[in-house]
């Protein structure tokens, strides 16, 4: 489970000051009165930007680990939220996505595959920020599930950060890499709270 970890560092700073090892869970969040074997449980490296580790925690009796993850990083996806945001802002700026793509892919690799990265990610982030929209429609009436329409709205160069700390309750339930939640678990919410799905009718 991802969960938010809330330091004054920057990407750059918490790499060179190896800011995982300042990272702090007073309890579990599963037993947060106690009497679990909760414990911390060392840290994972991510890929992008190179040295980057996360602090995680694990409690035996939840079968559960814990890793807090700063708000500079997308969640379950590589690299910072600002070089995202810039990516998507960039892919909507341009006049096809397969443009954006060839632009933004220097480095070896098939135009297709290129293409398959950058629609990821515009697909990833335009439905986070649509969750956005939907989780508090009077604090964004004006804005559209775009990088640039809350760019506007916002009057912030970098929105997804922004948008993270604003959320910090909700990221459990927004979808990555803006919140924390895959598309199984809130799959899993869905089914527990609302049941099993309907009949599909074209089936
Ligand atoms: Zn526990």
């Amino acid at each position: 489970m991802q969960l938010r970890y809330n330091t004054s560092l920057s990407d750059r700073e918490y790499v060179r000051d190896h800011g995982w090892r300042a990272a702090v869970l007073p309890c579990c969040p599963l037993h947060p009165h106690g009497g679990c074997s909760f414990s911390r449980h060392g840290t994972y490296a991510r890929v992008d930007p190179p040295g980057t580790r996360i602090a995680r925690w694990y409690c035996p009796q939840g079968h559960c680990t814990f890793s807090l993850l700063p708000d500079f990083y997308s969640a379950h996806l590589r690299g910072t939220l600002e070089d995202l945001e810039q990516v998507v802002g960039q892919i909507e700026q341009s006049k096809s996505i397969e443009a954006a793509a060839d632009a933004l892919r220097t480095d070896d690799i098939t135009l297709p595959s290129a293409i398959r990265w950058a629609r990821r990610r515009l697909r990833l982030v335009h439905a986070a920020l649509e969750s956005v929209v939907r989780a508090a429609p009077e604090r964004f009436l004006n804005c559209r599930p775009s990088v640039s329409s809350f760019q506007f709205e916002l009057d912030v160069s970098s929105v997804l950060p922004e948008l993270r700390k604003f959320a910090a309750a909700y990221l459990h339930l927004l979808p990555s890499p803006l919140g924390f939640a895959t598309t199984r678990q809130r799959h899993e919410r869905f089914q527990h709270e609302m049941g099993p799905d309907p009949p599909n009718p074209l089936a």
